[in-house]
């Protein structure tokens, strides 16, 4: 069995990983990696028997594996560093992580709304499998599932502090770092066991891919996890594959510079925000003050580094936060008004993409503040972006004008 990681990379920059992590396994003169969709591989004549039918060769037929899906698997463990298994999305890699601990007391936090979806299909199969808080006590839970960062709202929690709570009950992290993939976080520094990661977000960074990974510490538990995904077939189509391949090549680009322009542009609404609120020390123009007067709260992890429990922070993000925030207004008529007037975000779901986008997650999750605004930041100029949002906040507060006086 080839080796997935190359170790020849375990120390180098993740830029230098996402490039060459799956050297060892180039196989023809090509430089990027073929495009196959080939379902089904030749025996080898000369060697095959009766005795080792297929046994010897790697691949056989793709629904137990690729050449390109191993090497996604080798780039991901490299970078990661742990051990990668793909899925077809990233919900998909959730189950499995499920199916494989099969727990029966599950610690869940906020989040992403389609875990809790995923752990009801997993309550069909096994009854009476209990969720209760993250804040709650650990008394007999087997799985603490943490978001940090959150969606939507890009904040973070402390995984460290989740670890020791987690083993000090005996069970295991699972950490969806979905929102923050390396470099811009390594979740088994701190403790985690397990990492799931969505790759139809940022490690796929395009809009055009739909799938999921589980990172294990323990590389039987992956050997474990990817025998049964042969079985099952849940793994993500070739094409699907080689569009993630592709995309790796430049995720430590991607996710540091969407990570940087991320947070000056929360820096950039919340000091509007703040000038609208606090008296501050230069007077604010007119236009300044209309920017900022129809925010009502900015929510990033770069804002929570100000209150003093959050040290963690700098350490749980090397190389920056999220490139997702999230930004509030008073009615859900304010949102969908901003949501519609911004040119440069999209007005979609989804998020981590090159494009920057902006949702309302209250259409979809009805749990959700119907005046947020969710904002994931892609490769777009910052000046271009801040000028998208001052236009559109001006809108906001000219239209909010005008109908207070009809
Ligand atoms: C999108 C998302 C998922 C689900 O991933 P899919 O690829 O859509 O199945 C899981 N967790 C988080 C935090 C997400 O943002």
């Amino acid at each position: 069995m080839v080796e997935l990681k190359n170790s020849l990379y375990n120390t180098a920059a993740p830029s230098t990983q996402s490039i060459h992590g799956d050297d060892h396994l180039h196989a023809t003169s090509e430089v990027s990696t073929p495009i196959s969709v080939s379902t089904t591989f030749a025996y080898n004549k000369k060697e095959i028997t009766a005795n080792n039918y297929g046994l010897d060769q790697r691949y056989i037929y793709s629904r137990s594996g690729t050449p390109i899906l191993t090497k996604v698997e080798a780039t991901l463990s490299t970078l990661s560093e742990g051990y990668a298994v793909i899925y077809g999305s990233g919900l998909t890699a959730a189950f499995s992580v499920l199916v494989e601990q099969r727990p029966k007391k599950i610690a869940l936090g906020s989040g992403y709304f389609g875990i809790k979806n995923v752990i009801e299909q997993y309550q069909r199969l096994v009854p009476n499998v209990q969720v209760v808080g993250l804040d709650c006590s650990y008394n007999d839970v087997d799985i603490v599932w943490l978001e940090s960062p959150i969606n939507p709202t890009g904040e973070v929690r402390d995984i460290s502090s989740y670890a020791l709570r987690a083993h000090a009950a005996g069970a295991l992290l699972v950490v969806d770092a979905t929102l923050a993939p390396p470099p811009l976080s390594y979740p088994f520094r701190q403790g985690a066991d397990i990492v799931v990661h969505s790759a139809t977000k940022f490690l796929g960074g395009h809009s055009d891919l739909l799938a999921g990974v589980v990172v294990s510490r323990a590389p039987k538990s992956a050997e474990s996890m990817r025998v049964a995904r042969s079985v099952l077939g849940t793994g993500p189509g070739s094409l699907d594959a080689w569009l993630l391949l592709r995309s790796l090549r430049t995720l430590s680009v991607r996710v540091q510079n969407q990570s940087q322009t991320a947070t000056r542009l929360v820096a950039f609404l919340e000091s509007h925000r703040r000038l609208a609120v606090v008296s501050a020390c230069h007077s604010p123009s007119v236009q300044e003050l209309a920017i900022g007067r129809r925010i009502t709260a900015v929510r990033h992890a770069s804002l929570q580094l100000s209150t003093t429990h959050c040290s963690f922070i700098e350490t749980q993000h090397p190389n920056g936060y999220a490139p997702v925030f999230s930004i509030r207004f008073a009615t859900k008529d304010q949102a969908l008004f901003v949501a519609r007037h911004l040119q440069l975000h999209t007005f979609a779901t989804s998020l981590g993409s090159v494009e920057s986008l902006v949702d309302w997650r209250h259409g979809i999750d009805s749990k959700e503040d119907p005046g947020l605004l969710r904002i994931s930041v892609g490769l777009e100029n910052f000046d271009d972006l801040a000028n998208d949002w001052s236009k559109t906040l001006l809108a906001l507060d000219a239209h909010e004008k005008g109908s207070a006086k009809l």
